[in-house]
């Protein structure tokens, strides 16, 4: 079906190419002789299989014009599509050369020319196509994000950030996280480094561009932490469960840290109340059981975990309940088989996958703020359902 449509293309390029050198009627005979010699060897090298003859000889006897253009994007697209890089370069930049273009084909040439560049990982020339068209309506946002591809690859964080005029203009929200998240790779820096004016600085930078980035909250609270400014951390931590429910295990046992020293653990047991309401997760309810065995005694704990994982099971809450079941059971016989349901869950869990990319699926075990498999930044979060929170 492909290898047909490869066969119309250039019938469709010349029916475009005829049609449009008709209407102006300047063509001398020699030169249409010419040309149309030069058509034939090219569709006879397509057919013989020498696709990269045939395209010398077509590009060259279909000059571009208004009404073939389309015909060329089309080409370099399908070879793209079949992985043949090389030759989509070559018609881009073909079309590249073509200074009589309107302004709107010039540009996409340009941005499919940076496109091919990007895939064969020639990023200096990519750069330069869609430094270019920062400022096209139709390509601007879509230059820039490819523009943050190149620096998130090449860790030019400072680059990226010079885009920032260019972002806040677009308000693509995407855009808007990325840069939040350039400030925080160079915030991470400075924190290994123990700058901490630099850092704070480069974190306000990162909430002023994305509100809702929970890694900008996390670093912060980690650096107030460090600092014993828990009133601060105990703050940002508040924060991260408002911007993202999901991300927020992770944090749990660090706020529940910070409370401590600024001796409101009441406080921090009513929000954790409020959070196993509001997300049912296996962390929270694990937090949650453990401030109603302090006030209420184990059998009453017993009976919320069991009435909640009837209602939610998760494996998680299951081995708590069978951790807790252990500290209440004295019967040696219970106490040997409950072991070792414990260990048995205990090596279950452990070698599955913690966090899982919400945008692409990728799972690991380890937490990541940029997908390893898509490199989008914080969409890898806590696994949710039965094996995860
Ligand atoms: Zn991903």
């Amino acid at each position: 079906m492909l290898g047909l449509l490869f066969l119309l293309l250039p019938v469709a390029m010349a029916y475009g190419w005829f049609m449009g050198r008709n209407s102006v009627k300047q063509n001398t005979h020699s030169a249409k002789q010419d040309l149309s010699i030069k058509y034939s060897t090219g569709l006879n090298y397509l057919l013989s299989n020498q696709q990269d003859k045939a395209i010398e000889y077509l590009i060259d006897a279909f000059q571009v014009e208004d009404d073939t253009v389309e015909a060329h994007f089309a080409m370099a697209n399908l070879f793209r599509k079949r992985g043949e890089l090389d030759r989509a370069l070559k018609i881009h930049e073909h079309l590249v050369r073509q200074k009589h273009l309107p302004n709107k084909a010039k540009q996409q040439a340009a941005y499919e020319l940076g496109k091919d560049f990007l895939s064969a990982g020639l990023f200096d020339r990519a750069e330069a196509m869609f430094q270019k068209l920062l400022k096209s309506k139709i390509y601007s946002i879509k230059s820039i994000t490819s523009l943050m591809k190149i620096y998130q690859s090449t860790k030019d964080w400072k680059q990226g950030i010079l885009l920032s005029k260019a972002i806040v203009k677009s308000k693509d929200k995407n855009l808007l996280n990325s840069l939040a998240n350039f400030y925080c790779e160079l915030a991470t820096t400075a924190l290994n480094e123990d700058k901490f004016i630099e850092v704070i600085e480069l974190l306000e930078n990162a909430l002023k561009y994305d509100p809702d980035s929970c890694r900008a909250n996390w670093l912060l609270a980690k650096v107030y932490e460090n600092h014993k400014q828990y009133n601060e951390a105990c703050l940002s931590y508040q924060a991260i469960y408002l911007q993202d429910s999901e991300f927020f295990p992770d944090v749990i046992d660090n706020m529940e840290r910070c409370y401590q020293q600024i001796d409101a653990i009441d406080e921090f047991q009513k929000f954790i109340k409020k959070v196993y309401s509001e997300t049912g997760s296996s962390s929270a309810l694990i937090k949650n059981v453990g401030y109603i065995e302090q006030k209420q005694g184990a059998v009453k704990a017993l009976e919320f975990t069991l009435t909640a994982l009837r209602r939610r099971p998760t494996i998680r809450g299951f081995n708590h309940f069978i951790k807790m079941q252990m500290a209440t059971d004295s019967s040696q016989t219970n106490l040997t088989n409950l072991d070792m349901i414990n260990e048995l869950i205990s090596t279950y869990l452990s070698v599955k996958h913690r966090y899982n990319c919400r945008n692409c699926g990728f799972n690991s075990s380890t937490h990541y703020w940029s997908c390893p498999s898509c490199h989008d930044w914080e969409q890898m979060k806590p696994i949710r359902g039965l094996e995860g929170e």
